[in-house]
This record gives C-alpha cells, structure tokens and sequence, in this order.
C-alpha cells in the first residue's frame, strides 16, 4: 500500500545471556518505547538522509541497533557509554543483526565532542531517571543504568546543554530548552506500572 508506515523487527537479542544482564542494562519498557517511537518517526529520519547517528547511554544496543537496522548502512552508528560491558555488549548486538555499530566508552559524548561537534544528525538517549541520591550518580557499572540523582534529572540536565553543539544544521530539532530555542513534541509516553515513560523530540526552531 502507498505510502503505508513500514515496521521494523526489534532487534535479535539471543546473543546476549541472563548473566550479561547483571552487569548491563535489560531493554525494558522504556528501551521499546523508544524503538516504537524511532518506527513512529521514520518518515522523519529518513527524509533527514542522515550521515552520523549516535546513541548516548546504549546498553545492550537495543536502541541504536533498530536505528541501524532502520535507516540501513548509508549512515554510520556510534554509541557512547560510561560502562564498559554495555559499549561491548552494544557492538555485539550491532553485530549479531549484521549492523556495524562502533561503540566508545566515555562519559555522555566527552570522547565525540571534538570531532562530532556540529556534525551528528540523530542523537538518541533514553537516560538513567530514577531518584537516589547524588552519591550513586557516574558509577561505570548496572548503577549507572537507572542512577538519576536528584530528581532523577542530574545526568540528563548534563546532556541536554550539549545537544545545540552536536546536532547538524541539516536536523530540525525541536525544543523543550526554551531558552536555547528548542521546541520539544511528546513522541509517545506509556504507563509502566507506577512510571510513566515518555520519548521526547527536539527541533530547532
Ligand atoms: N539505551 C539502553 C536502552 O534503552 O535499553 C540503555 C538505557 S539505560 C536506562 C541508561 C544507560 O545510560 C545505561 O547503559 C548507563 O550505563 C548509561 N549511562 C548512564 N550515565 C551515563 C553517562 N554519564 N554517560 C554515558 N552513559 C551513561
């Protein structure tokens, strides 16, 4: 059918054993609802014909894998880590779906800066949300996964000021950092027990 929204596979994770999930983050709710909304925005993303993609914060690879898996072999895919097993856990998932992901293991993208700036059209991060205490916050192990700090916010109100640096002039990117000139859309948000998830996007205004 014309014009018809294609689907996507999510990615095969039978590579990956229970074990591997002591140590790294399991796609739960929130990693498929970010893989429902890169399906949702596809129409988006790919009209962006996008060069480089990064995801921050990987995991198992789950996300930027669909991505990969997605947008096809044109674009070249990063990710980025603070915890070791997730970066080689990430390149594993790439390569167990036949997608070339390159993984780095640095804190948000301090590694990408200096040669991405500017120049990263997808920028994807489902980030560490839960409240705890600041003291639990940058850990490079499963911690890191949900460690959020106060208000569950301290590691994505990090990232979110270095977005206007990396992210393409070719990429609309909408905002919720009204005062840098972004415009932020609810992608979609799900109930999960007693979390509330949501993906969001930005477009430069
Ligand atoms: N993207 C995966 C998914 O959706 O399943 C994993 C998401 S998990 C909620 C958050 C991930 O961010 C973890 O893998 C964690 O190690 C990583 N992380 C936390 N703080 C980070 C930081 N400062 N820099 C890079 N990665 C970080």
């Amino acid at each position: 059918m014309k014009g018809a929204q294609p689907t996507f596979s999510t990615p095969d994770l039978s590579h990956i054993k229970s074990a591997d999930y002591e140590h790294v983050y399991e796609p739960a709710e929130d990693s498929f609802l970010m893989l429902d909304a890169l399906e949702s925005e596809y129409a988006f993303l790919n009209q962006l014909q996008p060069s480089i993609c990064v995801e921050v914060g990987s995991g198992s690879g789950v996300c930027i894998t669909f991505l990969a898996q997605c947008l096809g072999p044109s674009a070249f895919y990063m990710c980025t880590d603070l915890n070791p097993a997730a970066a080689r856990l990430s390149q594993a998932t790439g390569r167990q779906n036949n997608v070339l992901v390159q993984p780095v293991t640095c804190d948000l993208t301090s590694a990408l800066e200096h040669r991405l700036k500017g120049q990263i059209d997808v920028l994807l991060f489902n980030p560490p949300y839960v409240v705890t205490p600041s003291s639990e916050v940058g850990s490079r192990g499963i911690e890191a996964s949900w460690a959020g700090g106060e208000k569950g916010r301290e590691v994505t109100d990090r990232f979110l000021p270095s977005v206007s640096h990396l992210l393409s002039s070719k990429d609309e990117i909408e905002d919720m950092m009204m005062t840098a000139g972004f415009q932020m859309t609810v992608v979609n948000t799900r109930k999960a027990g007693r979390e509330h998830l949501s993906v969001l996007k930005f477009t430069r205004v």
